[in-house]
């Protein structure tokens, strides 16, 4: 198994299918997955909290990058990633996966409405998987009540779209007690699945034009994507410094 290393962050190199498969075959073998799928914002988050870089490092099962800046970077830094895996394209495989073999899943995160949205398309799409459990995003992660549904409910999948660093805080929190589960933040999925955000078209997607289809979409991402530069700056820094 390859691991590349992008700012401290380890991530598992394999293409969606493969990714999938891991998952699934860990599952079948009675082994739980807590998969944190990481872009630039995450990693530089990252870097400035020891904390949460350390809840990835020790906790989490398999890292995705999600976001052409993550393969970006680890072209740069001489140790190149298959392509891009996201969570919303994996969250899909796991619902597939989930719809073949009946499996429970548990939705939780997004605004009520959101929530109940993109549930019902779920249960459209996806007739034969169990929706186990849901249950919005606005809940504090001491909030012991939450926490003991979601393990109540039995799920064999879990999808926590809380955004970061609460999706893995929560996570992190419930793994002990769902050692069997597949588990994954998947940030803002649930908007998307909804139909509540629209994902940019295909052709934007293969052109690696998401990030600015989501700036035209939602400007007010600007601050927050200003990361990006200063991902790659870092990227860049780190390259240099090897030399
Ligand atoms: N969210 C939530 N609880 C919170 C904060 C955020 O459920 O306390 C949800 C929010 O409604 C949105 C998602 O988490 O659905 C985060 O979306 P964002 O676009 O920030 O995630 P990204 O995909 O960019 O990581």
């Amino acid at each position: 198994m390859s691991k590349v290393d992008v700012l401290g962050v380890q991530f598992d190199n394999y293409d969606l299918a493969e990714f999938t498969k891991q998952v699934t075959d860990r599952y079948d073998a009675g082994q739980g997955s807590f998969i944190v799928t990481a872009n630039p914002e995450i990693v530089m988050y990252a870097r400035e909290h020891p904390d949460y870089a350390k809840l990835i490092h020790a906790r989490a099962d398999l890292v995705s990058a999600d976001g052409i800046g993550v393969v970006k970077g680890a072209a740069m830094l001489g140790t190149p990633l298959k392509e891009r895996v996201t969570g919303y394209d994996l969250m899909l495989n796991l619902l597939s996966w989930a719809n073949a073999n009946k499996r429970r899943v548990y939705f939780i995160g997004a605004k009520q409405a959101v929530n109940d949205a993109a549930v019902a398309r779920v249960q459209r799409d996806y007739p034969d998987l169990v929706v186990a459990g849901t249950h919005d995003g606005y809940f504090d992660l001491k909030d012991q009540s939450v926490l003991d549904a979601v393990v109540a409910a039995q799920p064999d999948i879990v999808l926590a779209a809380l955004g970061f660093p609460k999706q893995e805080n929560f996570i992190a929190a419930i793994q002990g007690e769902l050692p069997n589960a597949v588990m994954m933040g998947v940030g803002g999925s649930f908007d998307v699945l909804s139909g509540t955000v629209k994902r940019a078209p295909v052709w934007m997607q293969n052109a690696h034009l998401e990030w600015f289809y989501r700036l035209v979409k939602e400007p007010s991402r600007l601050g927050r994507m200003m990361v990006l530069p200063r991902f790659l700056m870092v990227v860049r820094q780190s390259v240099k410094a090897r030399k």
